[in-house]
């Protein structure tokens, strides 16, 4: 007997329905049938974003369209913020580099949150600054940034746009992408969308179409005009992920059905009895403040290896969470709560964490974070 749990940060949990949709024989994107499901999935698409605008749908994983982010909007020698305070953090500082844009740092200790005012800040003594790269959720150590803030301060400024990766925040909580004046928002399908890796979402607002008009990177796959033109017309300007699609429109049914203020709560609800039984159990949170709703960063105790939870949880209990990265390697281990998850799997990843520190010799009184979460999830 080999049960498998899945409860890392991405790739999620699929429901059977949506695999079995996958699973049906593939249709042709040029035919009619491919245009009439596209459509709906753009319009699914644009609830879960919270905006008019069209997302832009790509045949890739979330970087590629963060990748697409910065060379549709931005050109040679543009600086841009970029907020470094975890893995991914990093990324838009990479990616900015990669095409000769010139990243300006904002260093955040990993496990703390941007505070907007340093960014407005820097924005006001060099006001040449074209766009702020951030995540809405970062996923290395489980922190969310005020991109609600940012957003409705960056909107009122005509040469700056937010470039936000909201790679695992969008479906987990709420993310208004247009009242909150956000330009450019990336999603992926391996997160909260409850499918395979393989898919990117893309919001722009009128002002980052704008930037578009400007922008002198290179850029082939990822040209959003060209795919902007394509799209409009239910079509791609490539072929298409065709079963990531069809799964997808299953997906964005069951978001619409449920109701997005439902899933934020649902989600809300799942997170808060992770943080609250880790701490039941005498653990400390990674996010010192502002944790993210889609993941659980936890400090291991003091002389336990956290890459040993992850490995023994997983080989000897079937069970995959994440671990950390870079200097947080060792330090931490992470618990995903987002997409497909209810109450039950919670109470597994607690307990599983439970039995895995008493075997590496922490202090750890079996069922107290159990208790906790049933207590929270039971109602
Ligand atoms: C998963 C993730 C990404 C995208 O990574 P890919 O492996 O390219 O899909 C980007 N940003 C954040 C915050 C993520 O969690």
């Amino acid at each position: 007997m080999d049960k498998k749990y899945l409860l890392a940060p991405g790739p999620t949990p699929i429901p059977p329905e949506v695999l079995l949709s996958m699973a049906e024989p593939i249709i042709h994107h040029r035919a009619p049938v491919f245009s009439t499901l596209f459509d709906e999935v753009k319009k699914g698409l644009k609830y879960v974003f919270q905006t008019k605008n069209g997302v832009l749908i790509f045949a890739s994983s979330g970087t590629g369209g963060m990748e697409g982010a910065i060379v549709n909007t931005l050109s040679k020698g543009d600086k841009a913020i970029v907020v470094r305070g975890g893995k991914f953090g990093e990324r838009w500082g990479q990616l900015c580099q990669a095409y000769g844009v010139e990243p300006v740092f904002i260093d955040v200790e990993w496990g703390r949150s941007v505070n907007p005012e340093t960014i407005f800040d820097i924005l006001k003594k060099d006001p040449g600054i074209k766009a702020v790269c951030i995540q809405a959720s970062e996923t290395s150590t489980g922190v969310s940034h005020d991109v609600k803030r940012i957003g409705e301060y960056v909107k009122k400024l005509d040469n700056t746009i937010t470039i936000v990766d909201a790679i695992t925040a969008l479906g987990v909580y709420d993310i208004k992408t247009d009242e909150w004046g956000l330009d450019v928002v990336v999603a992926g399908s391996q997160k909260a969308f409850m499918l395979p890796p393989g898919l990117a979402f893309v919001s722009m607002s009128e002002k980052a179409w704008k930037f578009a008009e400007k922008s002198n990177l290179p850029k082939f796959y990822f040209d959003f005009k060209k795919e902007k033109k394509n799209q409009e017309k239910n079509q791609t300007a490539y072929t298409p992920a065709v079963s990531l699609i069809v799964g997808l429109s299953k997906v964005l049914n069951s978001i619409q059905k449920e109701g997005i203020e439902k899933v934020f709560q649902r989600h809300h609800k799942l997170a808060e009895a992770t943080r609250t039984a880790m701490k039941a159990l005498g653990l400390e949170l990674l996010a010192k403040d502002f944790p993210s709703d889609a993941c659980t960063a936890i400090l291991a105790p003091a002389g336990i290896d956290g890459q040993q939870v992850v490995k023994i949880l997983r080989e000897k209990h079937g069970m995959t969470i994440a671990g950390g990265q870079d200097h947080l390697k060792g330090k931490i281990f992470r618990i995903a709560h987002l997409g497909y998850f209810d109450k039950f799997d919670i109470i597994i990843a607690v307990a599983g964490v439970e039995i895995v520190l008493k075997e590496l010799g922490a202090k750890i009184e079996l069922g107290k974070g159990v208790r906790v979460a049933e207590e929270i999830l039971g109602g």
